[in-house]
């Protein structure tokens, strides 16, 4: 079965405020020793699967060479079948990038770049403990446009203390108008072990508000795709064509495997993560074992949930044929009450293809996937 790859790049030049991530500081020689490791567990793991999209994420994926990069990819088609045509995605951060490194990613199979941009507003990105400039986020657009990436995504972060609806109107337009074909929006979550966390629990940061959150979020909702940049999930907008695959996967409930330090990998019923620790993936690489850390079994209504749950986070919906041909009976027969109440109450709609949030639900759509959850059913 065809399956996405997820490769965690664990590294970065030094901690963002708001980021509970797992990455560590990058030293020198770090990469090197870690891509060997990498290699061992994709040997341990691969058995000629077809993988259709890989994704580089992190960390920091773009401290990696392009001959590093090279390096992971030989390693991916020596275990793996890499289908022709995969979707190759690498995260970047603008400041690691310059013109010879985008266009050495790109000859090196990197197809689409996803940049960490995260606001465009100069006095904001000290306070996420950024490293890089607004400037120095749209010079790097402008060098990976000219390097010949089509498919170039950003990142941004709304919610953020301090942040007008008026500065992220500005951050919109100005992707809007370079010709942005993907764009992802978040709002920023604030995690109590955080730096950013830590201030706001002293009082040093005002806590973001969340209407002015909210107001954000409606404004991308309407404007991008006003621009022609369609919503095709909760935080995802596209031109036609430019969707993510390898993300689209996992809203359809796909197999997935994930190599590197707290990535995942699902299928045949079982979700595992590795552990999320450099040095116990080390030595449990290099004594030749498997290096998970936590192994689920998900029964059949598990499994039926979350295609639903996942399935909703597209602006398409859950699609009722390909549930029914993946279970062997409908949505309705597995989840007719809570499609009922849901359908009644206007947080849930009929789509073309099955049922789908409607925008109002879209920023507030954890209240209808725990209608789906077996706890609220018991
Ligand atoms: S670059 Fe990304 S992964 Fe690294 S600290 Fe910042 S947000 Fe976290």
């Amino acid at each position: 079965m065809a399956t996405g790859l997820y490769i965690h790049i664990p590294f970065c030049h030094q901690k963002c405020a708001y980021c509970d991530f797992y990455s560590v500081p990058v030293e020198l020689g770090a990469i090197e020793q870690y891509l060997e490791l990498l290699l061992a567990e994709a040997r341990l793991r691969g058995a000629g699967q077809t993988i259709n999209t890989v994704f580089l994420g992190g960390g920091t994926p773009s401290l990696l060479s392009a001959r590093q990069i090279s390096t992971v990819l030989e390693g991916v088609s020596r275990y793996f079948c890499l289908a022709e045509g995969a979707e190759i995605t690498l995260e970047a951060n603008p400041e690691t990038l310059t013109p010879q490194s985008l266009s050495a990613y790109h000859a090196a199979g990197i197809n689409r770049l996803s940049m960490g941009v995260q606001t465009l507003t100069p006095a904001l990105l000290p306070l996420l403990g950024r490293k890089h400039t607004a400037k120095e986020a749209l010079t790097a657009i402008a060098w990976a446009q000219a390097a010949g990436f089509v498919n170039l995504s950003c990142d941004l972060i709304y919610g953020i203390p301090g942040q007008t609806l008026a500065s992220w109107q500005d951050d919109l337009r100005t992707l809007v108008a370079r010709g942005l074909p993907h764009l992802s929006v978040y709002c920023l979550e604030i995690y109590d072990e955080t730096p950013l966390g830590r201030a706001v629990a002293s009082g040093a940061v005002q806590r973001p508000d969340d209407d002015a959150a909210a107001d954000m979020y409606d404004f991308a909702r309407d404007y991008l795709p006003e621009q022609g940049v369609q919503q095709y999930e909760i935080s995802n907008f596209a031109r036609p064509g430019r969707e993510c695959r390898h993300n689209l996967n996992y809203w359809q409930n796909g197999d997935y495997l994930g190599l590197g330090p707290a990535a995942c990998s699902y299928g045949q019923d079982t979700r595992e993560c590795n552990v999320a620790d450099l040095q116990t993936y080390k030595d449990l690489i290099k004594s030749g074992q498997l290096p998970t850390g936590s192994s689920e079994h998900l029964d059949e209504r598990d499994i039926a949930a979350e295609t639903v749950i996942l399935g909703l986070r597209l602006s398409t919906g859950v699609d009722q044929e390909a549930f029914a041909k993946r279970f062997g009976y409908s949505l309705e027969a597995a989840f007719g009450d809570e499609i009922s109440q849901l359908l009644q109450k206007g947080w849930l709609q009929r789509s073309e293809r099955g049922y789908a949030l409607p925008k109002h639900m879209r920023p507030i759509a954890n209240a209808v996937f725990c209608s789906f959850l077996r706890d609220s059913n018991t």
